[in-house]
């Protein structure tokens, strides 16, 4: 039995049994997850790891000897299956059970797969563990074409480093523009003018009819209007589903995720979530419930659960940020843009250093810079300012946001 049992060894678990004992927390700790390794970054793996440029042990988010000094049990290789809130314990898939004092779920997600024939061929592929995308590095090898199914971050990230690899890339994305889910359409028609030029196929408006197969192997994806794309891998970049169905089973409140209050609580008792699985009231989506899948999320709620656990309760209210980094381009986003009602693009796109400001009943929302660090760091300060007789000359990145925000 531990007096804290953290189930996933990814990076809101990690962080989670980091700030413990930051704090100065002297109980058990142990965190158990079902990869074998020690708990790593997750972003380079659609960017430094895949290209090669990274290896893996620069990944890890501590050296080995850290668990061990600090007195974190680590137990790897482990999958949680059951979740026994009553008795205060998890069963694995190995039939072992683990007791627990408080129980910090931080299971993160699994790719989305899609549903169509095929989608479970050799060659398909998804991108969030190391395994993942050593399975996909090896293929690469003999692999010339590749296509990526959804224009999202990681799909979009995925396809900068095949190209730099010198793979031919198809892009193919259900809606009319990449990236539609996370920013304006601005932003979109920049990615995919990049990606255009550097001689990435990028198709919207696509829907897949199913993955073809040749001797058991993925060899194309064949569109709805009848049309194969050819290709010797697919990646497919769709979104997450939560891993949360043990705890749903044991009665806790959810559904896209887990439910929690401001303080990382499910309705389970001694019982909370973080990360990715987390489906809460986010201040910034003026207290929508929604899950966020980004680093900072992972570590800032990992705090949050830390000052619960440790009787020093602060609510979750950071201010979301996250980053992408394609070809030479890295977009530094803060806040949500979601159901703007005016975007503002400051500087010119053309040049590749620009920014895109949100804003939401005349208060700015958030901002999306592209080789702009400056407008990211001020924007920061900007974020829920109001822009009542302060916006003329925003478009215009002469005038810095810091004269805004004051
Ligand atoms: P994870 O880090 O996924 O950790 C969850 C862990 O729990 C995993 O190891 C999982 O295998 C394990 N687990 C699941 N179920 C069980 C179970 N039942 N029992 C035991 N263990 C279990 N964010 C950014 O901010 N910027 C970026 O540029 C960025 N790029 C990304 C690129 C890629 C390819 C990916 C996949 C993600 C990226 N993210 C990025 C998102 C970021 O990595 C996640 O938001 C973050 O990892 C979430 O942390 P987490 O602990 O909630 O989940």
């Amino acid at each position: 039995r531990y007096d804290v049992l953290i189930v996933g060894a990814g990076h809101a678990g990690a962080a989670a049994a980091i700030a413990l004992r930051q704090r100065g927390f002297a109980g058990s700790i142990a965190i158990a997850g079902d990869e074998p390794e020690l708990p790593y970054e997750r972003p380079p793996l659609s960017k430094e790891y895949l290209s090669g440029d990274k290896p893996f042990e620069r990944l890890l988010l501590r050296p080995a000897g850290f668990w061990t000094d600090r007195g974190i049990a680590l137990i790897l290789g482990r999958k949680v299956v059951t979740v026994d809130a009553a008795d205060h314990r998890v069963v694995t898939a190995d039939g072992g059970a683990i007791g627990y004092g408080t129980l910090v779920w931080a299971t993160g997600g699994c790719p989305r797969r899609l549903t169509c024939s095929g989608h479970d061929l050799a060659g398909v592929h998804g991108i969030r563990t190391r395994a993942d995308v050593d399975r996909m590095i090896v293929e690469l090898e003999t692999a010339s074409s590749v296509a990526v199914i959804g224009g999202g971050y990681i799909g979009l990230e995925a396809a900068a480093v095949l190209r730099k690899l010198g793979k031919d890339v198809v892009v193919l994305e259900a809606q009319d523009r990449v990236l539609a889910r996370v920013a304006g359409e601005p932003l979109s028609r920049f990615y995919e003018a990049e990606h255009r030029a550097h001689g990435v196929d990028v198709r919207t408006g696509i829907g897949v009819t199913c993955i073809e197969e040749r001797d058991g192997q993925a060899c194309g994806v064949r569109l709805a209007d009848g049309e194969m794309v050819a290709c010797d891998i697919v990646i497919v970049g769709i979104g997450i589903v939560p891993n949360v169905e043990p705890l749903l089973a044991a009665g806790a409140a959810g559904g896209n995720g887990v439910d929690v209050d401001t303080h990382c609580r499910t309705t389970l008792p001694d019982v909370f979530a973080i990360g990715d699985c987390a489906a809460h009231a986010n201040r910034y989506a003026h207290g929508a419930i929604i899950r966020l899948e980004s680093v900072q999320n992972a570590n800032d709620q990992a705090m949050t659960v830390a000052k619960a656990i440790m009787g020093t309760p602060e609510p979750y209210e950071a201010l979301p940020w996250f980053w992408s980094n394609q070809y030479d381009l890295k977009l530094q986003t803060v806040g949500l843009s979601a159901n703007y009602d005016q975007l503002i693009v400051r500087g010119i796109p053309s040049s590749r250093s620009f920014s895109i400001i949100y804003v939401k009943n005349n208060h700015v929302i958030a901002l999306d810079c592209v080789n702009s660090t400056r407008d990211y760091v001020q924007g920061k300060m900007l974020v829920g300012v109001s822009l009542q007789g302060k916006a003329e000359g925003l478009e215009d990145p002469a005038r810095p946001l810091k004269q805004i925000a004051v």
